[in-house]
């Protein structure tokens, strides 16, 4: 049989499934699949619409096909749902131990990053407003955002009712 490099699972190949966590620790699958991308679209899907649902947190876990024991899950990443610190949606999702996070909902996007020259700098910003800040911290990052809607709200009744602060 000739290998088109889509062929079937082999012994050492590696799977990912994502699970749906929700407040009771009950589990649902959402995918399992062999291309990170692919994994990533069911994710970015998911969290997009998790608002209005009771999942809490997503983890993702690696597989080696053919393991026996413990050894063939290892968990690759956890992700946690939490109250945006800009819209105040709880859209907001934090990746592991605070190591990056974003607000998916789609009039805010508000981001954490780590910066990727500097490891000491953790980067945020706010799309909508168009403002980006660095920091420190995780947690400083998640302050200046809240600051970054404050300061809109601010300008928005100076302004009066040109911008509905609603909106963002
Ligand atoms: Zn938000």
């Amino acid at each position: 049989m000739e290998d088109t490099g889509h062929g079937m699972v082999a012994r050492g190949d590696r799977v990912l499934t994502a699970i749906a966590i929700d407040r009771e620790a009950r589990e649902e699958v959402l995918a399992m699949m062999i291309e990170d991308e692919d994994l990533e679209m069911v994710i970015r899907g998911f969290m997009a619409d998790a608002e209005s649902t009771d999942i809490i947190e997503i983890r993702i876990d690696s597989w080696t096909v053919g393991t026996i024991g413990p050894e063939a899950r290892e968990i690759e990443r956890t992700l946690r749902r939490d109250a945006c610190p800009v819209c105040t949606r709880t859209s907001f999702w934090i990746e592991d131990d605070e190591v990056r996070a974003g607000c998916h909902d789609r009039l805010c996007k508000a981001w954490i990053e780590p910066n990727s020259v500097d490891e000491d700098r953790i980067d945020c910003g706010w799309p909508s407003a168009q403002r980006t800040r660095a920091c420190s911290s995780f947690g400083e990052a998640k302050r200046v955002l809240t600051q970054m809607r404050a300061e809109a709200e601010a300008n928005a009744v100076e302004t009066t009712d040109i911008v509905d602060v609603s909106e963002f």
